[in-house]
Order: structure tokens, then C-alpha cells, then sequence
């Protein structure tokens, strides 16, 4: 298949790219390296050293003899865009290109706006582009579970079956994000839902949970193509968090309880997660969506896990709580399903004490590059 990545020089679309080219797909990347830019901003970096763009995909290249397409800008510059899909004419495009932290969407007014525009008017360049140009084409979109916020009852894939006053329908699941950055995702949802009820498109938007570890097999192949890791307290996820604080001995910061539930998978299930969606397209008119992880954690959990194996490894480790900078539930029921992806043959790779490890030694091995100013959070909900 001839597939686009958007966000393909990201934590998640790098390695996602590697694996579908691994796997004879023909990949085009589309990325305009803001996200690099947003390391300068906050006087951060990745945990790993990584190459250039350019640099990555040559390597890849020589390795494997396998060609990578790239198109260096903006979704949010519609010609770009369309000059991207007349010359690639895709059958699937894959949308990780968007300002993906709820924390960077808190900062302050600008970086709310900032977040929703890119986001949204990003995802609607998509849906007209495609619309135009490319109309069979199958959109895969990353949402995030963190759409659904955490009712105190199950939360569907996508839909729910209600019946109000003697009648009954099946309804989009209701939405309650907490951040600005997650309602980008809930607008996103909804305008995607509109194009293919109204104008045919095909979707599916992929509600992934947090996503952890860093290492694909494609990205091991070698040290230029190693994927970034995020663990300041804006980019930064929970789990990929805690593990550089144990590697740089530092308290394992809980936020509030830490009762706080949610969905999360490894990195090797979100490249597959991925190919099983352009594997099996939605239809025609179909907003189809997948609740994307694997597994339900508190993140008091995580962290008793991660001192377990640092302590395991010889490292001094202590879990301490922080007043919780979010507002967000500290203890409530989270039950959510996730059967639809793996009814199409994902087969998970369940968070272990060797996944931990294995991301604990490289998060020791480059301890030295850790900015420990960043470690602790500095954006505030309110
Ligand atoms: P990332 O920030 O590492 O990668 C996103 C990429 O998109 C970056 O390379 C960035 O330069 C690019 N980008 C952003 N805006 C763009 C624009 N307007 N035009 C072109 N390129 C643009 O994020 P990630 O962790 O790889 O996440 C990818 C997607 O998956 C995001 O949509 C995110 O919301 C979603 N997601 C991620 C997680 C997670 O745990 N990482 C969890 C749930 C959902």
C-alpha cells in the first residue's frame, strides 16, 4: 500500500514508518519538525540522541534498501498539503501530526489556541485535501482515550447504545477531556464523523492510550535510527517518567493518590495497531473507532512496578506523592473496552518486569543527558 505518516519524525510515527516500510509498504513521511522546535522552547530534549530527519531515513536506506518519501511542512498549509497527496495519491494516511501534550496545552491562552488550531485545522486540511484529491483514501487518526474522561460507567469503542424515553439508538460515546489538548482531539472526532457522514471519507480514529518503552525492532537496528523519549513533565508520559527518575534517583513523582486510571501499550503495539487498521480500511461513509491499549494501570501502579525492578537493578528508589497539578479524579472507576483491535489479530505485548528493565537500562545508560529542572511539573491546571 502506498501510506502516509504524518507526524513520521515523532515518538510514535518514526517507528511506525520503519515497520511499515519493513513491511514492503510503500512510506512517505510528512512531518514539519515543530516538534523539535518545542524542545527549544521548553529547554528540553529527548533522553535518546536523535538523528536528523534526513540523516534517519538515509540510514534506513543503506540498512535495509528500502526508499522512505519526505515532505518537510505544515498541514495546516492546505497547498502543501494537497501537493503532498497529488504527487503520493495514498491509500491510507496516517494522522499523528499534532501538538500531542496536555500539559504544553495548559501553559497559557497562547499555547491553548496554538494547540487547537494546529490540531484541528490540521485534521480539517486533511479531511478537504483528502475529500479533494484522494477520496477513497482511508484516514487513520490518532485520538486519545483520554476523550472519553473517566464516567462511572464502561466506556465503549466509540459508541454507545441508549434508550431515552421508549426509544433506543446507538450514539456517539459522550465526551468529557481533560485538557485543552484533549478537546482538540473530541473536535478532531467530531469533525472526522461529519465527512463521512456527509461526504462518504472512510475513518478510523484510533483512541490510543499512553503510550510507553521506545525501542521497536526496526529501531534497534542501529544507533541513528533509535526513537526519542520524552520525560520532561510536559512530553514526558507517565510511565517513560517514572523510569528516568529511577534511573536518576529521584523520587517517583505520584501526582495526588495516584489513583488515577487509564489504558496503556507498549510502543510495539502501537506500530502494529497501525498496520492492522490499514490492513482492514473502514468502509465508505464508516467513522469507524478502535480504543487503542492494552492494558488499565493506576499510576500509583505504575510506580510500585518501576521501584520494584529499580530496586531489583541495584537503584535506590522511592515513590512520593506532589499536590496533583491537573484537575482531574483521583480515585474513580475506569473499565474500558478494548476488544476490536485485538479480534483483528493485535496480539499485545503485556507491560513485564523485562519491558521494564530493558527501558530502565537505556534510560540509565543516557542519564547523563537528563535535565533534572524538568523532571517535576511546572504547568498548573488552574
Ligand atoms: P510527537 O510529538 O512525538 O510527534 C508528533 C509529530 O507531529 C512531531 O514530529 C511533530 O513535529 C509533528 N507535527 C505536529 N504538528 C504538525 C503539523 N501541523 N504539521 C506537520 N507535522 C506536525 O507525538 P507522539 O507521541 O508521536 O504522538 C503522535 C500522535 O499520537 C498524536 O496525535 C498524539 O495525540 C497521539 N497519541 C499519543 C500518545 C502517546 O502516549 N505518545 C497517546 C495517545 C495518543
Amino acid at each position: 500500500m502506498k501510506i502516509v505518516v504524518a507526524g513520521g519524525d515523532g515518538f510514535c510515527g518514526w517507528p511506525t514508518a520503519l515497520y511499515l516500510s519493513n513491511k514492503g509498504h510503500d512510506v512517505t513521511i510528512v512531518d514539519n519538525l515543530i516538534r523539535r522546535k518545542w524542545d527549544q522552547e521548553l529547554h528540553s530534549n529527548s533522553l535518546t540522541p536523535i538523528a536528523g530527519i534526513e540523516q534517519r531515513i538515509a540510514r534506513w536506506r543503506e540498512l535495509t534498501g528500502r526508499s522512505i518519501g519526505l515532505y518537510v511542512g505544515d498541514l495546516n498549509q492546505y497547498d502543501f498539503l494537497r501537493t503532498v497527496l497529488l504527487q503520493t495519491k495514498p491509500d491510507a494516511f496516517v494522522h499523528f501530526a499534532e501538538q500531542r501534550s496536555a500539559p504544553y496545552s495548559m501553559i497559557d491562552r497562547e499555547h491553548a489556541v496554538f494547540t487547537q488550531v494546529n490540531n484541528v485545522v490540521g485534521t480539517l486540511n486533511v479531511i478537504y485535501a483528502i475529500k479533494e484529491i484522494v477520496p477513497d483514501c482511508h484516514i487513520i487518526k490518532l485520538g486519545t482515550m483520554g476523550e472519553y474522561g473517566t464516567p462511572n460507567i464502561d466506556i465503549e469503542e466509540g459508541y454507545i447504545k441508549i434508550a431515552h424515553n421508549g426509544r433506543e439508538d446507538v450514539l456517539p460515546y459522550p465526551k468529557q477531556p481533560g485538557s485543552m489538548y484533549h478537546l482538540s482531539k473530541v473536535h478532531d472526532s467530531h469533525n472526522l464523523m461529519f465527512a463521512c457522514r456527509v461526504w462518504g471519507l472512510r475513518v478510523t480514529d484510533l483512541n490510543q492510550g499512553v503510550v510507553y518503552g521506545l525501542h521497536t525492532e526496526e529501531t534497534l537496528l542501529d544507533p541513528v535510527l533509535v526513537n526519542r523519549f520524552d520525560y520532561d513533565a510536559v512530553f514526558g508520559t507517565a510511565l517513560n517518567r517514572f523510569l528516568i527518575q529511577a534511573a536518576i534517583g529521584h523520587d517517583l513523582t505520584v501526582y495526588g493518590e495516584g489513583g488515577q486510571t487509564r489504558g496503556f501499550l507498549d510502543i510495539r503495539d502501537t506500530v502494529r495497531c497501525i498496520e492492522i487498521a490499514a490492513e482492514h480500511p473502514a468502509d465508505i461513509g464508516e467513522f469507524r473507532v478502535f480504543n487503542q491499549f492494552t492494558e488499565e494501570f493506576s499510576v500509583l501502579e505504575l510506580a510500585e512496578k518501576v521501584r520494584k525492578v529499580a530496586l531489583d537493578e541495584g537503584l535506590a528508589c522511592h515513590v512520593s506523592h506532589l499536590s496533583n497539578p491537573r484537575v482531574e479524579k483521583e480515585k474513580h472507576y475506569y473499565y474500558a473496552k478494548n476488544t476490536k483491535l485485538k479480534d483483528l489479530g493485535l496480539e499485545p505485548h503485556l507491560l513485564s518486569d523485562e519491558t521494564l528493565r530493558g527501558i530502565l537500562q537505556t534510560a540509565v545508560e543516557h542519564r547523563s543527558r537528563v535535565l533534572t529542572e524538568n523532571v517535576l511539573p511546572t504547568v498548573t491546571w488552574k
